[in-house]
C-alpha cells in the first residue's frame, strides 16, 4: 500500500467527490495527507460579549433575541450598469449574553440563514469582531439543547452571566463539547464530534468550490486515521534525533488534528515540532533527489567542445547590436562550461528583454563547430517560430540553417527534419515539446537549451537531456544543458531552488531600452486607460488587455476576458480587430490567435495570462491589466515585459479593483517605480511575506507543499546536510536510491525528479 492510492478508495469519497478533489489538485491519499491546513480557527476560549474587541478573532456564546431583514440599496455591480435602484436584502440578527449585545450580519443567502436561526436559540459564534460589536458572516454552531454537565478545564475561560431572573437566561454553566447535546463524548457518533468545532483548534483547508468546510476537514481526518501510518519511519531515525524532530506519521496527525493544548500562534507561524518535521521531510526528499541527480550527472562523461569555436568570431562581426557587459560575461561562462569535459548544467536568469536568446546562439555555435547538434526547446509554437526567425537572421552570415520541429509540421516536413537530426551531421533545431517525443532520435546531440524553463517540469528538461544518451553512435556521452528563465529569484535562494544547476545572471538590459511607463489607476478611471489605448491604436500600434479570469464566476465581481470581449469589440475598440485568447482554448486556437496578433491582423489582444511567455511583438505599446491587484508583482512584471520591446515608448495601466484595499494599491505602486525583476521580486517578498512570494511552480520545480524556501532556510541547510550524509553512507547510487525509495516513493518527488 502506498500513498499513491487514488482518493476514491478513501472512505467517504465517491467518484463525484474524487473528481471534485482532483480539480483542486488532490488525486491521491498522499495529496490529501499533505494538504495541510492553511490556518486554524481557535474555538477554545469563549469571550463574553463585553470583552469583544474589534479586529480580533473571537468566539462567544449568546442567545439569539431577534432575526430580521433589512433592505438596503444594492451596490452597483461591475461592468453591468443597472437602471433604476434595486434593493438588496440584508439579514441581521441580534444576540446577547449577560454582558451585552452583538449584531450578526449576512449580506446574501438571507432566506437560508433566516430559516436556520430563531430567537431563543443558543449559539456559539466565531468570527472577526467588527465595531459595534458586529460579526459579518460569522461561523455558528447551534447548541441543540441547553448544554450543562461537566466543565472541562481550559475550554470555558469566562462564562458570561445573564442577569438573574431574565426569562431567556442562558445556563450559568456552559458545558464542554463532551456534554453538547447532553451526551458524553464516547456516546456521540464520530461524525458529530468531528463536526463540532466548539472547544477545538479547528484546522482550515483550501478546498474545491462547493465543498463545505466540514466535509474537507472530515476527509483530511479520515486520511490521517486510515493512512497516516504509511509515513511511519520514512525519515532516517538518526536524522530525526539529530534535528530534534518527530516521526512523520505523528507530525501529520498533529497538524491535521491539533491537540487542545496546542500553541495556536506557533502553529500559525509553522514553529511546532510537527510542522518543522514535515518541512524537513519535504526538503530532505528534495535535497536527496537533487544530490542523486547531481552525483549521477557528474559521473557521466561530457563533451569538451571547441568553445569559442571559429564561427563565434564571425557571428560577433555580424551582430546587429553590441553585446552588453552582462551578455559578454554570461557567454564566457557558458563557453568555459562547454570547453570543460564535465557536462554543463547551467541556468541563465535574466529579466525579460535582457537578451537571453543570443546567449543560446553562441552556445549552439560551439556545439555545431565541434560537430554536434543543438536543440532549443521552448514552451509554445509561436515562440519556436519566433526563435527560428532570430536564429535564421543571426546565423545567415555563417551559412547555417536552423530547423523547426513543432506539432504543426506536415508529415513530409516532419520526416525531413527528423531524418536531419538523426543523421551524424550537426544540426540546429528549435522546437516545442515535439522535440521530446519518443520517436525523435538525435544523431549526435551535444547541447540542449531549454528556454522559459519555468514552463517545463524538471522531467521534461531531463527528457531532452536524456536524448543525448540514446544517441545512436558508439559514443555515450552526456550533452550539455543550458536553461534560461526570466523568473526572478533572489540570489540567496537560487542555489537551493536550482540545487543542481550553476547560475548565471544577465543583470543588465541593452542600452537605450526605455522602461515601460507604468500607471496604477483606480477602477473608476478605467476610461483614461482605454482612451490612451485608442490614441496609440490610431497611430498604428497594438494593445494588450489582460484579465485575471476567463469567465465571470458567479458572485465574483471580476471583469473576465470572455465576458468583456464583446463590450470591448463594440464599444471601447469599435472599428479595430480584437482577438481573444485564454487558457481554456485549445493550444492550436491559442497559437493561431497569437500568430495573427504578431502579424498585425489583430490590433487588440484580449487575454488571460497565457501571453506571459516570451512573445515578442515590438509594435505593441500599450498594456491594460484589469484587476491588477489579483496578480503577484513578479507576474505583473512578466506581463509588462510583453510591451516596450520596440523603439516606441510603451505604457502599462494597472487597474486596481474597487474592492482593492489601500495596501493592495500601494503594493501595485511598486510597479511604477521599479523596473527590474529582481527588485520587484524582493519588494513582493517584503510586502507579502515569504508565504506567497515564490510560486515554486514558476521556478520549474515540483511545488513545495509545506516548506517555504524563504522562511525555512535553517531546515533547508539541515536537510541538505542530512541528505549528503545519507548519500555518503551509501556509496553506490543505485543502492542509495533503493534504500531511500521507501521514503521517496511516498512523495511526488520520485516522479518529478525522475528518480522513480
Ligand atoms: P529575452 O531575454 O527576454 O529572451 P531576447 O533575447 O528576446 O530577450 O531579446 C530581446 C530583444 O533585445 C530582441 O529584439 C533582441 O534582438 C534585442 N537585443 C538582445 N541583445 C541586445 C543588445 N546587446 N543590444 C540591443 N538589443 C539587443
Ligand atoms: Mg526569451
Amino acid at each position: 500500500m502506498t500513498l499513491r492510492i487514488p482518493l476514491r478508495y478513501v472512505k467517504g469519497i465517491g467518484p463525484k467527490r474524487a473528481a471534485q478533489l482532483a480539480r483542486h489538485g488532490l488525486l491521491t491519499v498522499g495529496d490529501l495527507l499533505y494538504h495541510l491546513p492553511f490556518r486554524y480557527e481557535d474555538w477554545r476560549t469563549l469571550s463574553p460579549i463585553a470583552a469583544l474587541r474589534p479586529g480580533e478573532q473571537a468566539t462567544t456564546f449568546a442567545e439569539i433575541t431577534s432575526v430580521h431583514e433589512r433592505r438596503v440599496p444594492q451596490a452597483r455591480r461591475y461592468g453591468k450598469v443597472r437602471r433604476g435602484s434595486r434593493v438588496e436584502l440584508v439579514l441581521e440578527a441580534r444576540a446577547r449574553d449577560g454582558t451585552g449585545g452583538v449584531t450578526l450580519v449576512w449580506f446574501h443567502r438571507a432566506a437560508h440563514v433566516r430559516a436556520r436561526y430563531k430567537p431563543g436559540q443558543r449559539v456559539v459564534i466565531h468570527g472577526r469582531v467588527e465595531a459595534g460589536p458586529r460579526f459579518i458572516h460569522p461561523e455558528i454552531e447551534t447548541l441543540s439543547e441547553a448544554p450543562h454537565g461537566q466543565m472541562s478545564e481550559g475550554f470555558v475561560d469566562r462564562i458570561p452571566a445573564l442577569p438573574p431572573g431574565t426569562p431567556t437566561v442562558a445556563p450559568t454553566r456552559v458545558g464542554s463539547v463532551e456534554s453538547v447535546g447532553l451526551r458524553r463524548k464516547n456516546e456521540l457518533p464520530t461524525s458529530t464530534v468531528a463536526a463540532t468545532r466548539v472547544g477545538q483548534l479547528v484546522p482550515m483547508y483550501t478546498r474545491p468550490t462547493g465543498m463545505p468546510e466540514g466535509i474537507m476537514r472530515r476527509l483530511a481526518r479520515t486520511a490521517v486515521e486510515e493512512f497516516g501510518e504509511l509515513l511511519r519511519d520514512v525519515l532516517p531515525r538518526e536524522a530525526i534525533s539529530r534535528q530534534g524532530l518527530m516521526d512523520a506519521a505523528d507530525a501529520l496527525a498533529y497538524v491535521h488534528m491539533p491537540p487542545r493544548d496546542a500553541d495556536a500562534s506557533a502553529l500559525h507561524e509553522a514553529r511546532t515540532a510537527a510542522q518543522r518535521t514535515l518541512i524537513f521531510d519535504e526538503l530532505f526528499c528534495l535535497q536527496l533527489g537533487m544530490a542523486i541527480r547531481r552525483a549521477a550527472g557528474s559521473r557521466s562523461p561530457g563533451i569538451a567542445f571547441e568553445a569559442p569555436g571559429q564561427s563565434a568570431q564571425v557571428l560577433r562581426r555580424h551582430l546587429p547590436f553590441v553585446l552588453t557587459d552582462a551578455q559578454e560575461r554570461v557567454i564566457a561562462q557558458v563557453q568555459a562550461d562547454m570547453k570543460s569535459p564535465r557536462p554543463m548544467c547551467r541556468i541563465v536568469q535574466g529579466d525579460v528583454g535582457s537578451g537571453k536568446t543570443v546567449v543560446a546562439v553562441f552556445a549552439a555555435l560551439a556545439a555545431l563547430d565541434t560537430g554536434y547538434s543543438a536543440a532549443v526547446m521552448v514552451p509554445t509554437e509561436v515562440l519556436a517560430e519566433q526563435h527560428l526567425d532570430t536564429f535564421q537572421e543571426l546565423l545567415a552570415p555563417l551559412g547555417l540553417r536552423p530547423l523547426l520541429l513543432t506539432g504543426r509540421l506536415r508529415a513530409r516536413e516532419r520526416a525531413a527534419v527528423l531524418s536531419a537530426i538523426a543523421s551524424d551531421g550537426p544540426a540546429l533545431v528549435v522546437g516545442t515539446h515535439a522535440l521530446i517525443q519518443e520517436k525523435v532520435r538525435f544523431g549526435r546531440l551535444g547541447l540542449a537549451v531549454i528556454d522559459e524553463q519555468h514552463r517545463f517540469g524538471v522531467v521534461q528538461r531531463d527528457t531532452l537531456w536524456a536524448k543525448g544518451h540514446e544517441t545512436a553512435g558508439v559514443e555515450r556521452v552526456t550533452p550539455d544543458t543550458l536553461v534560461m528563465t526570466a523568473t526572478p529569484i533572489p540570489r540567496t535562494m537560487a542555489m537551493t531552488v536550482y540545487g543542481d544547476l550553476d547560475v548565471s545572471y544577465l543583470d543588465e538590459l541593452p542600452a537605450g531600452r526605455q522602461p515601460v511607463a507604468t500607471r496604477v489607476i483606480p477602477d473608476g478611471d478605467r476610461e483614461r486607460a482605454y482612451l490612451f489605448a485608442r490614441e496609440e491604436l490610431a497611430q498604428g500600434h497594438q494593445v494588450f488587455v489582460v484579465f485575471p479570469l476567463v469567465e465571470d464566476s458567479d458572485g465574483a465581481p471580476l471583469r473576465a476576458a470572455t465576458g468583456m470581449v464583446a463590450e470591448l469589440r463594440s464599444v471601447s475598440f469599435a472599428g479595430y480587430a480584437v482577438g481573444l485568447i485564454h487558457g481554456r482554448m485549445g493550444s492550436d486556437e491559442k497559437e493561431d490567435t497569437m500568430r495573427r496578433f504578431k502579424a498585425g491582423e489583430y490590433q487588440v489582444l484580449v487575454c488571460t495570462t497565457v501571453i506571459e511567455v516570451g512573445i515578442d511583438v515590438p509594435n505593441a505599446t500599450v498594456m491594460v491589466i484589469e484587476h491588477a491587484d489579483r496578480f503577484g508583482l513578479a507576474q505583473l512584471h512578466q506581463l509588462r515585459g510583453r510591451v516596450g520591446r520596440g523603439r516606441a515608448r510603451a505604457t502599462c495601466y494597472l487597474i486596481a479593483s474597487s474592492i482593492c484595499p489601500a495596501s493592495g494599491y500601494e503594493r501595485l505602486r511598486v510597479m511604477e517605480e521599479t523596473h527590474d525583476g529582481l527588485g520587484i521580486a524582493e519588494a513582493d517578498l517584503r510586502i507579502r511575506g515569504p508565504g506567497e512570494f515564490l510560486g515554486t511552480r514558476q521556478a520549474g520545480l515540483p511545488e513545495l507543499r509545506v516548506a517555504s524556501l524563504l522562511r525555512d532556510t535553517d531546515l533547508l541547510d539541515a536537510a541538505r546536510e542530512e541528505a549528503r550524509r545519507f548519500l555518503g553512507e551509501h556509496s553506490d547510487l543505485r543502492d542509495a536510491a533503493r534504500s531511500c525509495s521507501s521514503a521517496l516513493l511516498h512523495h511526488r518527488w520520485a516522479d518529478e525528479l525522475g528518480l522513480a
